[in-house]
């Protein structure tokens, strides 16, 4: 979102934190001046894309494309009114990681498997 109010960096405001534009925190712009930063970028693509979380928005416009996808969406947690769709994500990563000034990196997936398979189902699969 934008704050008229507000000039440079600070009238660019991530609609999913609110905090304003910043040298780390590079931000990529949906419809209608809807904006999400990299910090809220990073977590909404572990979240939606590695873990499969999100919520059935279904009714509700993703805030950054204005269309009421039939899929999981990921709301802010400090502000739900905010919420996007897995292909906003995947849209906004794309741009945000093809720019080197801003040195921003698709989230790695969280490490699995450590709890679930433990020393001895290693070595059976060694042998
Ligand atoms: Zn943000
Ligand atoms: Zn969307």
């Amino acid at each position: 979102m934008h704050n008229p109010a507000a000039e440079g960096n600070a009238f660019f405001v991530c609609d999913f934190c609110r905090n304003h534009f910043a040298d780390d925190r590079p931000m990529v712009e949906g419809h209608k001046g809807s904006l999400i930063c990299s910090h809220c970028l990073t977590v909404a693509y572990t979240a939606l894309i590695h873990l499969g979380e999100g919520a059935d928005l279904a009714g509700t416009g993703c805030t950054m494309c204005l269309e009421d996808r039939r899929e999981a969406q990921w709301a802010s947690p400090t502000h739900p009114d905010a919420h996007v769709c897995v292909r906003c994500i995947k849209q906004a990563a794309g741009v945000l990681c093809r720019d080197p000034d801003f040195g921003w990196k698709k989230p790695e997936p969280p490490p699995t498997g450590s709890k679930i398979i433990d020393d001895e189902d290693i070595d059976d699969e060694v042998v």
